[in-house]
């Protein structure tokens, strides 16, 4: 599906969802910016105490994958409704972004390497 599904297509949803609830009144950014990390929260806690294996096990079993991927939406939702907000071309804004990191990150001198960008030397 990711395949044939573009950014634009899944915006249109998302805000068609909103706007049938009557919801843009409460989407200003400092609350999508909250529900947003709250989401992102809920990713965390389905891992919460448990074990590096007993993550791999969670991830791989049909229950688990179908709840982090709920959460995942969850946070992919509300990021969708963040740009929205702002009038934030997500597309130009992932390029401008992901360009900048290979600035920071040269293939030369991060590959391998976990090294934030200003300690790669
Ligand atoms: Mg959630």
């Amino acid at each position: 599906m990711d395949e044939k599904t573009t950014v634009r297509q899944l915006m249109k949803r998302a805000i068609e969802f909103r706007d049938e609830r009557n919801w843009k009144q409460f989407h200003d950014p400092k609350n999508l910016a909250a529900a947003l990390s709250i989401e992102a929260g809920e990713i965390q806690e389905l891992f919460l105490w448990k074990s590096k294996e007993e993550v791999e096990r969670f991830v791989r079993s049909k229950e688990g994958i179908k709840r982090l991927g709920e959460e995942i939406a969850d946070v992919f939702i509300y990021l969708l409704f963040l740009a929205d907000s702002v009038d934030l071309d997500l597309s130009r804004a992932f390029d401008r972004k992901l360009t900048e990191n290979g600035r920071k990150y040269p293939v030369e001198k991060s590959r391998g390497s976990n090294r934030k960008y200003d300690m790669l030397g």
